[in-house]
């Protein structure tokens, strides 16, 4: 007699479940971790999963479990349910067991369509920061003062500018790739203030010029 758990992984893999619940997976099969705040694929998926960057593993009932936050039998009923695995009578869960499941992977899908949104600003906000960072890259290059101009005080303010932000634009662009989620989330919270600035000085620095 085949357990419940056997039953799951005869018949689907850690990759198809993951697949199933909205993971975007790579031709390496390599996918982003959505265990850790993941900005390149770090975890693999076949049979089993595993992320080398966070260290998350399991089979495909490991998978659900931790995405909905349901305990192994509740993730096992899920991907029954979902997939159409007939599972024998005596293992099902009862009608209790089942609002329970439901209930609780709600109140999970609500939380990670938060996580998402919060990852979608996250990277409108970088991609804005690395516009900046272009274009202040670009007028340090392109402006830069000659010998005369610099002897006669005539340095373009686009150059200034470039020289007075960019390295800051470049440490917030750093903590983004690279900090730690609350670094991140410090920096995050004053966007709008931040982009606000840098257009502000970038403008001002255009209409000086001109
Ligand atoms: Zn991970």
């Amino acid at each position: 007699m085949m357990g419940l758990f056997d039953t799951i992984r005869d018949n689907v893999s850690a990759r198809q479940v993951a697949e199933y619940y909205g993971l975007k997976i790579n031709r390496n099969d390599m996918a982003c971790c959505p265990f850790h705040n993941d900005r390149h694929p770090s975890m693999k998926l076949d049979k089993r999963f595993h992320c080398f960057g966070c260290q998350a593993d399991g089979d495909a009932v490991d998978y659900v479990g931790r995405l909905y936050g349901l305990g192994a039998k509740e993730a096992a009923y899920k991907i029954a349910d979902d997939f159409n695995i007939p599972i024998e009578p005596w293992k099902r869960e009862s009608r209790e067991e089942r609002n329970t499941r439901i209930r609780n992977a709600k109140e999970k899908e609500i939380e990670m369509n938060i996580r998402r949104a919060y990852a979608e600003e996250l990277r409108q906000f970088r991609l804005k920061m690395s516009e900046f960072f272009r274009v202040l890259h670009d007028w340090e290059q392109k402006y830069a003062p000659t010998q005369e101009q610099w002897n006669a005080e005539m340095i373009d303010e686009r150059f200034v500018t470039a020289i007075h932000c960019k390295d800051r634009v470049e440490y917030i662009l750093d903590v983004l790739d690279f900090g730690e989620d609350e670094e991140i989330y410090d920096i995050y919270k004053h966007r709008e203030e931040i982009i606000e600035y840098y257009e502000r000085e970038i403008t001002k620095a255009q209409q000086r010029a001109a």
